[in-house]
């Protein structure tokens, strides 16, 4: 028996009946050639990955033997700021809903499964590029702290697919990810389209049966509902933001309605602070740069409030959103507090140096996270007696050299450092190294990952990797 298929499926979606979904086919491939499974979420299941080998994943998330339905999951959303009625999952679907062993209902969720009637003019597929691109971002925000879908597992199929963008063909992967949920803020939209607000009630029921659970027997549910979804963004947008994170492609179907991250196309981790920083090559209008995502997730989330008018009083819901911001600040200043090693900061320095450090990574161009990193490198208990001695034997001097916000950036470190003591002083030195990994997905670390495989099959150096993210080096 496959232990991934024996698990306690549960048909929470399938149970709301064929107005949400379709019934599709899985692409059958070429070949099955695991390249990644992530061992680390079978045990979050309650499996022991030594009872689960390779032909087991390959025969549940390659074959796709012995599950239905498959379910293609019907939305719309605003796409690059226009609204679509034409999508849907277009290559992929629900593989099952499971509970994990902390109680929560979990998706599996493929890519590059194969056509279903949403693919429009697409093949159904996904790159192994792409696949592998996915696996990387996934485990590395979800160290970094980022509330985040993560791959389970990913095949190679044999299959040879064109894409505009690259000159020779290039190999294909299917890939399962395991996810809160794969509903989107684009299923509500595409009822409000239909006008069919019914239905939009029923799946606002479902999403607060399952994801927001504490708010079942709760009088005001619905606004109560819109205004946690609207903190769980704001805070996801802060993480991304401290993790130097640009999701490319923040159009409302790919906005979970539980507030976490998902979907990674052409993503890019930001080399410097430069809030235009633009991810997706075909995103002409930096629409979605890195500086604008707090915004666009609140375009976003306003949005959603016109199909949620049918149940939730606007002036509400207005009211939910107009906390957007402090929920964001007070997220992203704690989170950036923390990768300068202040697990809490209450003394008035706090916010200057916020400033001076935003101020002297966009004006100096130094590595946003080679900063970070090189702070965790070099600190040591010096910076407290003599501001001279900050960062004095880093790799940013160079660029830092004659930056007077780098000289006050020193000297208030220096001065917050002399209100703690030695044992305090250790604690900053965990807090810097546990928040500012040294491995970092910058585009020129996952070429350089991708090379080997692409040339000669050499899948060493992404299995490396992933292990230094996993483990935090
Ligand atoms: P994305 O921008 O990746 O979130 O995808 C937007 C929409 O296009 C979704 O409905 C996808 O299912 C669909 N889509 C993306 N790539 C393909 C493809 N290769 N084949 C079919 N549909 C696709
Ligand atoms: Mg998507
Ligand atoms: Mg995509």
């Amino acid at each position: 028996l496959n232990p991934l298929l024996t698990l306690n499926y549960e048909p929470a979606l399938e149970s709301l009946g064929d107005d949400y979904y379709d019934e599709v086919a899985a692409e059958e491939f070429p070949q099955h050639i695991l390249r990644w499974r992530n061992d680390a979420l079978l045990s979050d299941l309650g499996l022991n990955a030594q009872a689960v080998t390779d032909e087991h994943f390959i025969n549940a998330f390659g074959k796709f033997q012995g599950r239905k339905p498959l379910l293609a999951l019907r939305y719309h959303g605003y796409q690059f700021g226009n609204y679509n009625p034409y999508l849907g999952d277009g290559r992929g679907f629900l593989y099952g809903q499971v509970r994990a062993t902390n109680g929560e209902l979990y998706d599996f969720g493929t890519k590059g499964s194969g056509r279903t009637p949403y693919s429009r003019g697409g093949d159904g597929m996904l790159t192994l590029k792409g696949g592998v691109r996915e696996v990387l971002a996934a485990e590395a925000l979800h160290q970094m702290g980022v509330r985040t879908s993560r791959c389970f597992s990913m095949i190679e199929t044999g299959l040879s697919l064109w894409r505009g963008d690259e000159p020779s063909p290039t190999r294909s992967s299917v890939m399962v990810r395991m996810s809160s949920s794969h509903i989107r803020f684009g299923n509500f939209e595409r009822f409000h389209y239909l006008q069919r607000p019914d239905l939009t009630k029923k799946l606002l029921d479902h999403v607060i049966e399952y994801y927001y659970r504490h708010l079942v027997s709760q009088k005001d549910k619905y606004a109560l509902f819109y205004a946690e979804l609207v903190q769980r963004v704001a805070e996801l947008v802060a993480q991304w933001m401290a993790a130097g994170f640009c999701h490319g492609v923040l159009n409302t179907d790919n906005m979970s309605i539980t507030g976490e991250s998902f979907d990674y196309g052409p993503y890019a981790f930001i080399p410097t602070y430069d809030p235009y920083f633009t991810a997706a090559y075909f995103d002409y209008y930096k629409r979605y740069c890195y500086g604008h995502q707090p915004n666009i997730c609140q375009w976003n989330l306003e949005m959603l409030q016109e199909p949620l008018k049918a149940i939730i009083e606007p002036t509400d819901m207005e009211a939910g959103l107009a906390s957007f911001n402090e929920y964001y600040g007070t997220e992203y200043r704690r989170l950036m507090l923390r990768k300068l090693g202040f697990e809490q900061l209450n003394h008035p320095e706090a916010d200057e140096l916020l400033e001076l450090t935003i101020t002297f990574l966009k004006d100096s161009q130094v590595g946003y996270h080679l900063f970070f990193s090189e702070m965790a490198r070099t600190f040591s208990s010096k910076w407290r007696d003599d501001p001279a001695c900050v960062l004095h034997n880093s790799e940013i001097l160079p660029a830092a050299g004659t930056s007077a916000t780098f000289d006050n950036w020193c000297i208030i470190y220096h001065k917050i450092l002399n209100h703690f003591d030695l044992d305090a002083i250790e604690v900053i030195a965990q807090t810097l190294a546990q928040h500012n990994p040294k491995t970092v997905l910058l585009r020129p670390v996952i070429e350089s990952i991708w090379q080997p495989i692409a040339e000669v099959n050499d899948w060493q150096y992404f299995t490396d990797l992933i292990h230094q993210i996993q483990s935090k080096q």
